[in-house]
C-alpha cells in the first residue's frame, strides 16, 4: 500500500510539474504576442503619420502649381483664360479647322422615295428628287451599299485627319434628296461637297473613274467652276494614284441636281465602273476600300493645302 502510495504521489508531482511549465509557458506567450501587437500598434501609428506628411507635401505642390498657372494666366490674361485655352486644346487637339460634307450616292429601296424638284435653284426644268444607282453585275452589291462603306470609311480617315465631317446620310433606309444633299452641306456650314458614286455603262468594257464637276457656263453654279475644277482634279489624281484605278479625267457636268443646288465647290467621284468586272470586283475588296479612302482623303487634303 505505501508503494502504491509513493507511485500515485509522484505520479501527481510530475503532472503538477507538466501544467505549471504550460502554465508558465502560456503567460510568456500571451506577453510577448501583446508586445507584438504594441509593436504593431506603433508602427501603424507611425505609417498614419507619414501618409499624413506626405498628404500636406503633396497639398503643398498642388498649391504651389496653382500659383505658378495663375502667374503665367496673369501675363496672358487671366488664370481663367490660360484655363480654357488648356481645354480647348485638349478638346479639339486634332481639329485642322476645315468642315466638309461626305454625300454617299443614292438610298436603299425601303427609303421612302419620289417625287421630282427643279434642276437648280429658279429652274423650271424638274428632275427625280431620287435615283436608285447602278449595281454590281459581278459582285451583286448595289451602289448605294458601296457609296456608304467607302463613304464611313472616309468619315473616319477625315476624322483622324482633323477634319469635321457633315454626312449626308449614314444608313441605307433615310431618303434624302439630290438638293436636300446639297442644303444639308451648306445649312452645316461645310467648305466643299464630296458626292460619292459608282459608274454604270452598257458596254461591260467601260472603266477607270472620273471627278464631276460644273461648267464655267452653269446658269446656277458657275462660279464654284474654278474651285470645283482644282477640287475635282486634287481628289481624281490622289484617288486613281492610290487605287491604279484608270484615270479618266475631270468631266463637266451642268444637268446634276445636287451639284446645282450646291453653294461650295463641290465634285462627284465616279469610283469605277460596277459593270465591269475588274473595277466591281476591286471595290469590294476591303484592302482597296482603304485605299481608295486614302485616295479620297489625299486629294481632299491637297485642295486645302493649296489653299492656304
Ligand atoms: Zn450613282
Amino acid at each position: 500500500m505505501k508503494k502504491m502510495g509513493i507511485i500515485f504521489g509522484s505520479l501527481i508531482f510530475v503532472l503538477a510539474a507538466v501544467l505549471a511549465v504550460f502554465a508558465v509557458a502560456g503567460v510568456q506567450k500571451s506577453k510577448s504576442l501583446q508586445q507584438e501587437m504594441k509593436r504593431m500598434d506603433r508602427q501603424i501609428n507611425k505609417m498614419q503619420k507619414t501618409s499624413e506628411s506626405l498628404e500636406e507635401e503633396l497639398e503643398a505642390l498642388k498649391e504651389a502649381k496653382r500659383k505658378e498657372t495663375a502667374g503665367a494666366g496673369q501675363e496672358a490674361g487671366t488664370a481663367e483664360d490660360a484655363q480654357a485655352a488648356d481645354t480647348r486644346e485638349a478638346s479639339d487637339q486634332k481639329s485642322n479647322g476645315r468642315k466638309v460634307a461626305i454625300d454617299p450616292g443614292h438610298q436603299g429601296p425601303g427609303a421612302d422615295t419620289g417625287g421630282t424638284e427643279p434642276l437648280g435653284p429658279g429652274s423650271e426644268e424638274m428632275k427625280d428628287k431620287f435615283a436608285s444607282g447602278t449595281q454590281g453585275v459581278y459582285t451583286g452589291v448595289p451602289e448605294y451599299e458601296l457609296t456608304l462603306a467607302v463613304s464611313m470609311q472616309l468619315q473616319e480617315e477625315l476624322k483622324n485627319r482633323g477634319y469635321e465631317v457633315i454626312m449626308t446620310r449614314e444608313d441605307n433606309d433615310t431618303a434624302v434628296s439630290n438638293v436636300e444633299r446639297a442644303q444639308i452641306a451648306a445649312k452645316n456650314g461645310a467648305q466643299i461637297l464630296v458626292r460619292i458614286h459608282a459608274d454604270g455603262s452598257g458596254d461591260n468594257s467601260a472603266n477607270g473613274a472620273m471627278t464631276m464637276i460644273p461648267s464655267a457656263e452653269n446658269p446656277y453654279v458657275g462660279q464654284l467652276h474654278e474651285e470645283s475644277s482644282r477640287l475635282g482634279e486634287e481628289i481624281i489624281n490622289a484617288y486613281c494614284q492610290a487605287t491604279g484605278i484608270k484615270n479618266n479625267g475631270v468631266r463637266l457636268y451642268d444637268n446634276m441636281t445636287g451639284i446645282n443646288w450646291s453653294t461650295v465647290p463641290v465634285t462627284i467621284l465616279e469610283m469605277g465602273f460596277m459593270t465591269n468586272q475588274s473595277d466591281d470586283e476591286r471595290m469590294q475588296d476591303p484592302e482597296m476600300q482603304k485605299n481608295m479612302v486614302q485616295g479620297i482623303a489625299d486629294g481632299i487634303d491637297a485642295y486645302f493645302a493649296a489653299a492656304q
